[in-house]
């Protein structure tokens, strides 16, 4: 049997590490090895997640790398052209996180429809919260539009209409005609459309040239003013420097932003957008649950030792 050096180039979940570990002919290099910054000399597989960026330039100097599995679906953080230039298989886990996406978009809707955040704010730093003053908005019976019919799109899609009897609205120029025919959903065939009436605009589409700004000003524009935009696709996927005007313009009710251009957000990027309570930010945890990373990270480990083995 070969012995295979793997690298664990970013943070895994135990069970993931572990997995690799008891495989007797691998020797496994974990994220805080010294030997990591070295993966390219001698790395047979590779495993990421959505910190590490690999160029062509990368898969260039990997003289015996042979594949590279990614964690989650988005492989937006590897460049794909290059590593086929080399010969590398690229692969990722797809649609294991998209029940925990799904429920943290639903969380930060939530969060955002009901002032949640702000009200607990005022609660801590010791204010007295005026019920009659703190109305929020209910989703029961609301319209919801979603971008992206794939497999996050799908299940907030059942969510919202099981848990709170929502409309859904969907938006989605690939998407085969019989999809979702499950779902009771009004399909558009023009974004505009979707934004004009959904109360919530729910993003779950990758982040290739064509969503790149996908939601800028026109959008912006176009949706409702009460209308909460949620993204927990990808940050390029919304142009920030329009949302930044639209929330300070009223021209929409909020953003829950998952995800960013620039990850994690920080008070000195993204300060301009935390001084509106309507705007609500976490750090890219859509598939952060302790089932998902356990499960999806051994499912890297395993796709990883197929290739290797196959
Ligand atoms: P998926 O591939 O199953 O679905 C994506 C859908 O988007 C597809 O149906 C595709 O046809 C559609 N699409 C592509 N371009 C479009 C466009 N211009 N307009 C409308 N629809 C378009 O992927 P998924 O599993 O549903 O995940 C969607 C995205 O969510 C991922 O690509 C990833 O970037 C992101 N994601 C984020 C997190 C997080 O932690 N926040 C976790 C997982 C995935």
């Amino acid at each position: 049997m070969p012995e295979f050096t793997i690298y664990i180039l970013d943070p895994f979940h135990p069970d993931a590490v572990a997995l690799v570990q008891s495989i007797p002919y691998v020797r496994a290099i974990l994220p805080d090895d010294p030997h990591k910054a070295n993966w390219h000399a001698d790395a047979d597989g590779i495993m990421v997640r959505s910190d590490s960026r690999l160029t062509e330039a990368d898969f260039a100097k990997a003289s015996c790398l042979r594949a590279v599995v990614k964690q989650g679906v988005g492989v937006d953080n590897i460049d794909l052209e290059g590593a086929k230039k080399h010969g590398i298989a690229i692969h990722n886990t797809p649609a294991l996180n998209s029940e925990s996406v799904a429920e943290l978009s639903m969380a930060l809707t939530l969060t955002l429809s009901r002032r949640v955040g702000e009200i607990d704010r005022a609660v801590r730093s010791g204010q007295t919260v005026i019920r009659s003053q703190v109305l929020s908005t209910s989703m029961f019976r609301k319209t919801v539009g979603v971008v992206g019919m794939g497999n996050i799109g799908k299940i907030i899609a059942q969510k919202w209409i099981g848990a709170f009897g929502c409309q859904i609205i969907a938006y989605d120029p690939y998407a085969a005609p019989s999809a979702w025919n499950d779902i009771q959903h009004t399909r558009v065939e023009a974004l505009d459309d979707l934004l004009k009436v959904a109360d919530v605009v729910t993003l779950h589409v990758p982040l290739v040239d064509s969503t790149r700004g996908l939601i800028g000003a026109h959008e912006f524009g176009v949706m409702k003013k009460t209308a909460i935009l949620v993204n927990c696709s990808r940050g390029g996927v919304v142009d920030e420097k329009t949302l930044l005007v639209a929330i300070e313009k009223k021209q929409i009710g909020g953003a829950a932003l998952d995800v960013m251009e620039i990850e994690p957000p920080t008070l000195s990027v993204y300060g301009e957008f935390l001084k509106h309570e309507n705007v609500i930010m976490t750090p890219h945890i859509g598939g952060s649950t302790k089932e998902n990373q356990s499960r999806s990270g051994m499912a890297v480990a395993e796709t990883l030792m197929d290739v290797l083995e196959g």
